[in-house]
């Protein structure tokens, strides 16, 4: 039983070091790009998007806010 948890705490602790690294920065790329990039319709405010798609309404290009 402990033999197994020992082994267990060993392989996350190799995994979390070789995760580290790369999971940080693609985690930090992608939630700067989410929380940066807003497009909002310049008809419709309500309408928002995190990319620059057409407004379902009148089919405009959203905008970057
Ligand atoms: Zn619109």
């Amino acid at each position: 039983m402990l033999r197994k948890l020992t082994a267990v705490a060993l392989a996350v602790g190799v995994v979390g070091v070789f995760a580290a690294p790369g999971t940080t920065s693609a985690a930090t790329s992608d939630s700067r790009a989410d929380a940066a990039d807003v497009y909002v319709c310049p008809m419709h405010p309500e309408v928002t998007d995190t990319r620059p798609s057409a407004c379902p309404k009148c089919k405009m290009k959203l905008v970057k806010k």
